[in-house]
């Protein structure tokens, strides 16, 4: 690739082996990997380099020689036979997401888009004008760890779905319409026009089925209502399928295959109860036992919102006399998930649904419903490498709260009906 600057005092090699060495720390800000390159951990092996450099540097190269960069090592990944797997039988399996980078009070560039927030400043609400990017990803996810294809800036007016479309062009040039064989999108993409390009360019596509189609989701909850078509149980964790090979959805035209996938994780809910006795009792707890193997697991005590770390040995637990104690165990996912739910009430249809992690975006969504005007909050675990830095609830911005050790805390108010929400992590 051509060097862009006119007479560059630091290599261009240790640039990228700066900005390479912070994604992977990972280190979000220059400023900060500047100070590790100066004085950090970075400092014996690549030594100063200002954050002015780094982001010279990599303004003057070309995106569209970087995209193609990034096209030549996939071909050949794909020709020395790394992106195969069992799993999907030999199919290469890509998601497409969208996410937004960037958010400030102060302009990065000239194409940044705009909008209208407004926050606390002060203790003083205050509207100002945001700016933000947002981009989307073709990810391949069939491999043992995702390996991105290309990402491509949604321009200010652009949609998503557009912008993702004119992505997947412009890969299908640079590695060829047979490179991948099944796309993977988010509800979002559920349109005509999507889905019509996708069959164009001869790929099979899954997109989840969410509430924005209500009419495919009822039809599709009714034909799928029945026993799973999965044989029983395969502990720890149970997938359970339903297949309904022709139903109509009205906003493509035309009927669609739809595929019910529910996965059991295992959340136990442990009562551990003094007896009548006046006198404070000690329990052992052994979550080996009740994991029905040994793992990892976080532990929660849901009543007293009280949680008791990340273990796989027995914990000890003290119930006061004539009291209760209700421990959450739930194996630990390595990346931020959700611990618990107050006011969790399953039987009445409320609690959580939809629960899903994607490591490409980095975010946490899920829907949640609760009684009407009842306040609530879910608890989440997030482990050391994550930092959460959005939370948004129906769309709008909510402040997470920080608990001591690794806890996070989105506080809701019930609305009688599911609310979405996600959390977007550094
Ligand atoms: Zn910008």
């Amino acid at each position: 690739m051509p060097e862009g600057r006119q007479s560059p005092r630091h290599p261009r090699k240790k640039v990228w082996d700066a900005v390479f060495l912070g994604a992977a720390m990972p280190i979000s800000k220059l400023h900060r990997l500047e100070a590790e390159c100066r004085q950090g951990v970075l400092a014996a092996r690549l030594g100063a380099l200002s954050e002015g450099t780094m982001g010279y540097a990599l303004q003057r190269q070309e995106p569209a020689q970087v995209f193609a960069l990034g096209c030549g090592v996939a071909r050949r990944l794909k020709r020395n036979g790394l992106l195969r797997s069992e799993g999907t039988r030999g199919r290469i399996v890509v998601a497409v997401d969208g996410i937004e980078i960037c958010s400030s009070f102060v302009r990065c560039c000239d194409t940044c888009m705009e909008r209208k927030v407004k926050h606390q400043v002060d203790g003083q609400l205050r509207q100002d004008l945001q700016y933000y990017h947002r981009i989307v990803a073709v990810v391949v996810v069939s491999t043992p760890f995702p390996i991105p294809l290309g990402i491509r800036f949604q321009k200010p007016g652009e949609t998503e779905v557009a912008c993702a479309l004119a992505l997947l062009r412009e890969l299908d040039e640079q590695l060829g319409c047979r490179f991948f064989d099944v796309l993977v999108a988010d509800a979002l993409y559920l349109q005509r026009g999507f889905v019509k390009e996708v069959e164009a360019l001869r790929r099979e596509g899954v997109i989840s089925l969410k509430e924005n189609q209500p009419e495919l989701r009822a039809e599709a909850q009714r034909l799928t209502d029945g026993p799973p078509q999965t044989p029983p149980a395969t502990p720890p964790e149970e997938v359970q399928v339903w297949h309904a090979p022709e139903v109509y959805c009205p906003v493509a035209d035309r009927s669609v295959r739809v595929v019910k996938t529910v996965r059991i994780q295992k959340r136990n809910r442990l009562p551990v109860r003094s007896e009548d006795c006046g006198k404070m009792l000690t329990h052992r707890v052994n979550p080996a036992q009740i994991m029905q193997s040994k793992k990892k697991v976080l532990v929660y005590d849901f009543w007293n919102d009280l949680f008791m770390g990340e273990t796989e040995d027995e914990v000890t637990i003290a119930v006061p006399p004539r009291n209760v104690r209700s421990l959450c165990i739930v194996e630990t996912a390595g990346v931020p998930q959700v611990l618990e739910v107050s006011d969790y009430l399953p039987q009445m249809g409320y609690g959580l649904s939809e629960v899903s992690w994607s490591e490409g975006g980095r975010t946490l969504r899920g829907q949640s419903a609760g009684a009407s005007g009842d306040s609530y909050h879910i608890v989440f675990y997030v482990p050391t490498g994550y930092e959460p830095d959005r939370a948004i609830v129906d769309t709008k911005e909510t402040p997470l709260v920080k608990q001591p050790k690794n806890l996070w805390v989105l506080p809701l108010t019930g609305k009688g009906k599911p609310v979405e929400w996600s959390v977007h992590f550094r």
